[in-house]
Parts: structure tokens; sequence; C-alpha cells
């Protein structure tokens, strides 16, 4: 009897332990704290289409459209200029403009400013990816070479000096990884929402989310003017031999959820992975 009694006094301790311990590791569940999460919101969204991203981050992924893979320049206004050698392409005589138009974007591209220094400051290397053709990204060889700092290399042309100097020596490969927002207009050429970019150079984020005041002319304050949703990459020439090679753009469409409609139900309970 004394035996069974104990035995009856260990249960009951064990369950005063287990229970509580059990009720929180439930109530965390991974599968239906998602489904919480997606209740609250009251949204739907649809499933992230799949990419395939290159061998290397340099690489394009599977839905990039490659705009110089170092064969020909076909895709751009002006390449005919250009002069084309081992995987790569020079500038010459003019800039090159890209057929295709392009908002939202996140463009790569691989560059070297000339291994023979000749010139100084602005007259050093000088190049820059135009965006929209109208806002530019800076090339230069800023590798010891001083010159006004909203000039300098990865500058955002008359508005923004890089955060810091990521620059390579003179004749080295180096990338811009460039993540462009368009801005948005009013009918009436009112601007709603100011461009935005944010700039990897040489793996260096050098620009985040820096809102633009307008063109990057280089003869007057930046200023708005109401254009198209897309338009083109330029390429600038400035009268310097920089090398380019490894161009690819991805068009950058964010996810877009709904709300449920009567009795639709969210992906992860209609079975999608
Ligand atoms: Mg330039």
């Amino acid at each position: 009897m004394t035996r069974w009694m104990d035995g009856c006094r260990r249960r009951m301790w064990l369950s005063m332990l287990v229970v509580p311990l059990l009720v929180p590791l439930l109530a965390v569940w991974p599968g239906e704290a998602v489904q919480l999460r997606e209740y609250k919101s009251g949204i739907v969204w649809p499933e992230p289409p799949v990419v395939t991203p290159g061998t290397a981050n340099s690489d394009p992924p599977s839905d990039a459209i490659v705009l110089f893979d170092g064969k020909d320049l076909s895709k751009w206004h002006g390449g005919e200029n250009w002069e084309i050698r081992d995987g790569y392409a020079i500038a010459r005589k003019t800039g090159i403009t890209s057929k295709d138009s392009f908002g939202d974007i996140q463009l790569h591209v691989e560059f070297a400013t000339p291994e023979k220094i000749e010139g100084r400051g602005q007259g050093r290397g000088n190049s820059g990816i135009y965006l929209m053709r109208r806002y530019e990204v800076q090339i230069l060889d800023s590798y010891n070479n001083p010159t006004y700092f909203d000039g300098m290399c990865a500058a955002i042309y008359k508005q923004q000096p890089p955060m810091v100097n990521a620059s390579r020596k003179p004749g080295e490969w180096q990338t811009y990884d460039i993540i462009f927002t368009a801005p948005r207009f009013a009918e009436d050429g009112k601007v709603l929402k100011p461009a935005a970019v944010t700039v990897i150079h040489n793996g260096v984020c050098v620009h985040n989310h820096f809102e633009l005041l307008g063109g990057t002319a280089w003869d007057r304050p930046p200023q708005y003017t109401k254009h198209p949703d897309r338009e083109p990459i330029h390429i600038q020439y400035h009268g310097n031999p920089v090398r380019f090679r490894n161009i690819w753009v991805r068009e950058l469409k964010p996810i877009v959820g709904k709300k449920p409609q009567g009795k639709e139900k969210p992906a992860s309970e209609a079975g999608a992975r």
C-alpha cells in the first residue's frame, strides 16, 4: 500500500513538472506560428519565384538580362565605337547607351581604369554609369588621385561623395553593384518620390539608399525634370580608355500580397511549399 502511494506521488510530481514545459513548446510549433502570422496580417503572399544564382556572386543569376558578356556590344547603341578585346570592351570615341530601358534595377558592372597613369584629377580614368541616362555614378581612377570629393570614384556626381574610398589600383578590375530606385512623378511633373541609389564598390557599401536631388549635370545644380518610368543605361566616354566587362541587370519587382477573397486559403494552407 505504501509502495502504491509512493508511485502515485511520483506520477503527480512528474505531471506537475512536464505539463507546464509542454504547453509553451506546442504554442511555438513552427507551422502553427507561420499560419498565425498570415492571419494576423490579413495578406496572402504569392510564392517568390525561384532564381538560380551564378556560380560566383559576380555571375549573372538566371533572371538577369546580360548586357555585355565579353563578346559583343549588340545590346548598346554606340557599341560599334568601342573596341572589344580578350573578353572586355574599351571605351572609345563615344559613350554607349543600352537599347533596352529600365526602371528599378540591380546592376552589376566590372571596370578597370588604365594601368598606365596619364592625366590627373578628373582627367584620369574618367567614365561613369548613368542610370536612366541622367543620374551618374562616377567612374574615376581615385587611387592616390586627389580631386573634388563629390567627383571621385563612386560619387553620385556633384551630389554625394562615397562614404569611403574603396578604389583598387589603376589597371585592376573593380566592381559596382548598384541598386537603383527610379523617381516617381505626378502627371504635372511634381516629384512624388525621389530616385534612390545604393552602391557597393568592390564589395564595400559606399552609398546606402541615397536619395538623389535630381539629375547629375556637371554645370548646374541638380534638379528633377519629369521623364518616362523606364529609360536606358548610359556609359560615359570621357576621353579615357576605361575597360568594361560582365555587365548585367535585373529588374526589381516587389512581391505584392493581397487580402484573401471569401474562403481563399493562405498559400501555406493550400499546400504550396
Ligand atoms: Mg564621369
